[in-house]
């Protein structure tokens, strides 16, 4: 997930190269990603090299039901302009305006994805689930109710009970 882009630097504004990406593991700060193929083409741009990724990976998760750990596949697709500190011709170290959100290129022409995938993947919001009709956990007490039913009654009971009390009410006053 570091590239060395130092050639990429020094070739001519508009061309691309591509490298294939293949990880067993990545971590990106918080989020640790399994399996991860894809390619990332990187382009010339006036200031630096605009990354484009494609890849697929899992991504260590848990159940947004149950909170069960899962590995959630996840597609990644994101494009972000990586800008150098250091001037790939002349050496010289180049400032930029504080306010310029694009990521850098480190001092020795290292570019690293692993911030722009962690943003990216945040950012999609993946909603996994250890499986589709996973029963998540009670809202009242958090028993896992794919193990089984728990001790609470079901809130629809409960309002059903309600209505029914209300009704008796009513008609108890006719
Ligand atoms: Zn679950
Ligand atoms: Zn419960």
């Amino acid at each position: 997930m570091q590239l060395h882009v130092l050639q990429d630097l020094r070739r001519r504004l508009g061309s691309v190269s591509e490298c294939e990406l293949e990880e067993e593991r990545v971590v990106a700060g918080d989020l640790v990603l399994h399996d991860l193929r894809g390619t990332v083409s990187l382009l010339r741009t006036d200031r630096g090299l605009l990354a484009t990724m494609d890849a697929t990976a899992k991504l260590e998760e848990s159940c947004s039901r149950c909170l069960a750990g899962v590995l959630a596949a996840v597609e990644v697709h994101f494009q972000e302009e990586y800008v150098p500190l250091v001037d790939a011709d002349t050496g010289a170290r180049i400032y930029r305006a504080e306010d310029d959100e694009a990521f850098s290129i480190d001092l020795e022409f290292w570019l690293d994805l692993r911030e722009g995938l962690r943003q990216y993947i945040l950012m999609s919001e993946p909603r996994p689930l250890c499986r589709e009709d996973c029963a998540g956990l009670c809202a009242r007490c958090g028993a896992d109710l794919n193990v089984g039913p728990c001790e609470c009654r079901p809130e629809t009971d409960e309002r059903r009970d309600a209505l029914a009390e209300l009704k008796q009410k009513m008609d108890e006053g006719k």
